[in-house]
């Protein structure tokens, strides 16, 4: 009789599902390994790495989990080109020390932000993006991925290579097979100046141009959470960094919030969001000028786990985590859309605990490409009580904002949650029926699978 075994995601952990059994892989073979395990008994299979996604995508009830985790190894350094080769499961604190160990002169373009132990397999997986000002999603950084397919091949996809099933997997969510090793693109290393400013939302797109000018290469705007203000969404902190001299400019002695210090705004934003709000801009206020080398400024405080931490001291009766949503805009229209987004706060009644703006540039590579166009990335991060109606009042405000973002040409990120209608879909991602139609072509027997696809089936 096999035993389930319960996992979910670590951030809203809202996502639990019963899994036959975790397969730790530690190298290729492994994985061919597993999957022909699967072949075999007919199982599926699902494939985690940081397991930080929240609508599911890297579990399958039933299936057999791939765990990719140890699938950490650095597999070429090429300092000359500056190009690192490296295990699916590797997470970004690992291969950030790799390089400053190794090299003065490279380092990793872009990651997420605001939280650290997610995968590359994970990176590619959800075509993510950080905060860059002029950059693309995470694919633009992928010279190419070997990736295991349903017959236990092993594949090397690039813009040269196997470019359909490069195009499907990047942005593809782990329905093509376990990416075991990715080469990827890196960065000069530089020192950046932090400028950072309260401004208002009608000036920013105008202010992030000044900045992209001048030759800023990374910022965001972190926004009022205080709905019961009229800064609500519409007053905040403009960060931007730009390269310095590192001679003139040696990163030392720079002020930032301890972790006590994070888990106290982080109780704060749950229950006094003015004083929240007011003591994150006071602290980023006396961070101006602050020089930051451009990796490890790209690192974040993640607490794990912190709402285990939390919940006693917030008194509520329901226990709850946070889930975020990302929505995309014209960032000419960025203002306006924050301004309305104020209207589906006030009738959803939604919790915002975080939230902040950033760009990005055209993917013309991905086949379910999320930045269609140049936009504004507006993310929100809402509380979530973990009953129905508290489940229900975030998805509904979810709703809403995807709702007021296609109606100013916009759309969302598929990342986050399930929550968004078949409508919703169908608009933002006219090329979904395709997607799952090209699934087929290359996994016929849906060996892959993962209690997203399955509800992306459904709908
Ligand atoms: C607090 C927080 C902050 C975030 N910030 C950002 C951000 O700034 N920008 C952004 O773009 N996203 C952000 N995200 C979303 C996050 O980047 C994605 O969910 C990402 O996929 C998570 O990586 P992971 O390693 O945890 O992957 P998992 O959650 O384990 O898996 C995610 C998907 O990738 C697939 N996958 C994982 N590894 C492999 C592999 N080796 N081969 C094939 N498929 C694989 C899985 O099957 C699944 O479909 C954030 C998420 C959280 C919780």
């Amino acid at each position: 009789m096999p035993v389930s075994i319960l996992v979910n995601d670590l951030h809203s952990e809202l996502n639990p599902s019963m899994v036959q059994q975790v397969l730790t892989v530690r190298s290729e073979s492994d994985v061919q390994h597993a999957i022909g395990l699967a072949a075999r008994t007919g199982q599926k299979v699902s494939i985690c790495g940081g397991r930080h996604a929240m609508g599911g995508q890297q579990f399958g009830s039933d299936s057999i989990l791939i765990d990719t985790t140890l699938l950490n190894q650095v597999i070429e350094f090429d300092s000359a080109l500056g190009t690192i080769t490296v295990g699916g499961g590797m997470q970004w604190p690992q291969l950030i020390d790799y390089l400053c160990e190794r090299s003065s002169i490279w380092t990793i373009a872009q990651k997420q932000t605001g939280c650290d132990n997610l995968s590359i397999g994970g990176a590619i997986s959800a075509n993510v993006h950080g905060r860059g000002l002029k950059m693309k999603p995470f694919i633009s950084d992928v010279e190419s991925f070997r990736l295991v397919c349903a017959s236990g091949e092993i594949l090397t996809c690039s813009r040269t290579e196997n470019q359909e099933l490069f195009a499907l997997a990047a942005g593809g969510y782990g329905l093509f097979g376990p990416i075991v090793s990715a080469k990827i693109k890196l960065a000069p290393k530089v020192a950046l100046q932090r400028l950072v400013e309260i401004v208002d939302c009608t000036q920013l797109i105008e202010m992030f141009d000044e900045r992209r000018r001048a030759g800023f290469l990374y910022g965001d705007f972190q926004f009022s959470i205080d709905e019961a203000s009229d800064d609500f969404l519409r007053k905040g902190l403009l960060s931007a960094y730009v390269p310095v001299s590192a001679d003139e400019h040696s990163p030392s002695n720079n002020v930032s919030l301890s972790t006590e210090q994070w888990k106290e705004l982080l109780f704060l934003a749950h229950t006094n969001k003015r004083h929240a709000f007011d003591l994150y801009a006071k602290h980023y206020m006396a961070t101006n000028g602050q020089v930051y080398w451009s990796d490890r400024f790209q690192l974040a405080t993640y607490v794990d786990g912190y709402h285990k931490q939390l919940d006693p001291n917030l008194g509520q009766e329901h226990l709850g985590t946070e889930i975020i949503t990302e929505i995309y805009v014209p960032r000419m229209k960025l203002a306006d859309f924050l301004l309305a987004a104020r209207d589906v706060f006030k009738s959803a009644h939604a919790d915002l605990i975080y939230g902040t703006v950033r760009l990005i540039e055209k993917d013309d590579e991905s086949f379910l490409a999320w930045a269609k166009e140049p936009f504004a990335c507006i993310i929100f991060n809402l509380h979530t009580e973990h009953t129905d109606a508290g489940i229900e009042r975030s998805s509904r405000a979810f709703r809403g904002l995807i709702d007021l973002a296609t109606a100013f040409g916009g759309s969302y990120y598929l990342t986050y949650h399930k929550y968004a209608s078949r409508k919703q879909l169908d608009k933002c991602y006219p090329q979904f029926a395709k997607f799952l139609a090209k699934k087929l072509e290359y996994d016929a027997d849906e060996m892959f699978s993962s209690d997203w696809y399955r509800h992306y089936k459904r709908v």
